[in-house]
């Protein structure tokens, strides 16, 4: 029937190739490719990773044919998060954001996980700061901010959320819940008080503009930043100068690759390889 959606697993394509990739636009200049082609090269693994620009109006479509042609896993950036969601059965945390960002074709209907809430903690883990009992900012409250905040509460963290748009820190920080704390930007003053700052807005991106008044930070602080064009912003010049430790978003970005490649294949992922890929690319 043309409503339903039944999804159909098919089989390995060529000789046991695996296909992986990307549905997104643009996603011309993503540098998801490099870093998971290096992922198969190190483990040895007989796969490619494509990037696709499916019409927005045919998504279903689109993921009816990849899981026919026997793609076996699809991440997912802007604009089809959300809408990627319906197609798919989503995750408990998945569910949680609002947004999935990887897909897995290994099961019908296809599952689907949202790796950038592993990629904040695996991230700062990785990095040395510890999150489990700290007191963290988090700024922003779109799409990072939400994976960024559910990731830190879920790992013990106490958040609060600081967003230009209040009602949106407010309406993430119920959906969070516990003594999840929202605000609008002129709460970032607890900044001065907190272990963690977490930078969730695009701010630092197109400018050289920082979210955080540099004043607030110190040195009991880590920061990390999810924007990593560039890779070293205001934010985090500001929080080195202030004696903080700092995450650069490379490392949220590489976990959340990471662990896509893990669910997607079960290996574990040669973090230094991907990491090199990436970084030759920033
Ligand atoms: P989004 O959903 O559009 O949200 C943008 C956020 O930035 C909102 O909270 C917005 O506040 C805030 N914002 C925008 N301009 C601002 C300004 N001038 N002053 C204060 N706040 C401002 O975008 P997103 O998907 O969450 O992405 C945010 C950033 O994270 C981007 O730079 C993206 O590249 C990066 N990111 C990195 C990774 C990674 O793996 N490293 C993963 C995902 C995203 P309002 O709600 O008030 O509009």
């Amino acid at each position: 029937a043309p409503d339903s959606r039944v999804l159909i697993v098919g089989t390995p394509v060529g000789s046991g190739m695996q296909v992986f990739g990307l549905i997104g636009n643009p996603v011309e200049h993503s540098l998801s490719p490099p870093m998971h082609e290096a992922a198969y090269e190190a483990v040895g693994l007989d796969a490619r990773y494509v990037t696709f620009e499916p019409d927005p109006d045919r998504l279903e479509t689109a993921l009816d044919g990849a899981a026919a042609l026997g793609v076996s896993g699809l991440n997912v950036t802007i604009p089809f998060k959300q809408d990627v969601f319906d197609l798919v059965e989503a995750d408990d945390l998945a569910r949680r954001i609002g947004a999935v960002n990887t897909i897995d074709f290994s099961t019908d209907p296809p599952r689907g996980y949202n790796t950038d809430a592993a990629g904040v903690t695996r991230a700062l883990d990785h990095n040395g700061v510890a999150v489990e009992g700290a007191d963290a900012v988090v700024v922003g409250a779109g799409g990072a901010g939400r994976a960024v905040a559910f990731a830190l509460a879920d790992a013990g963290t106490s958040v609060h959320v600081a967003n230009r748009t209040v009602e949106r820190a407010e309406e993430l920080a119920a959906a969070v819940g516990g003594e999840t704390t929202a605000g609008g930007l002129d709460s970032l003053e607890r900044v001065r008080e907190a272990d963690l700052l977490v930078n969730a807005t695009s701010v630092g991106m197109e400018e050289d503009a920082s979210p955080v008044p540099a004043e607030y930070l110190h040195g009991d602080l880590a920061v990390m930043d999810a924007v990593y064009a560039p890779i070293e912003t205001r934010l985090l010049r500001d929080a080195a100068a202030a004696g903080a430790d700092t995450v650069d978003g490379a490392w949220m970005l590489l976990f959340q690759g990471v662990e896509a490649f893990e669910r997607w294949t079960g290996h574990e992922a040669p973090v230094e390889a991907m990491n090199e890929a990436l970084r030759a690319r920033l």
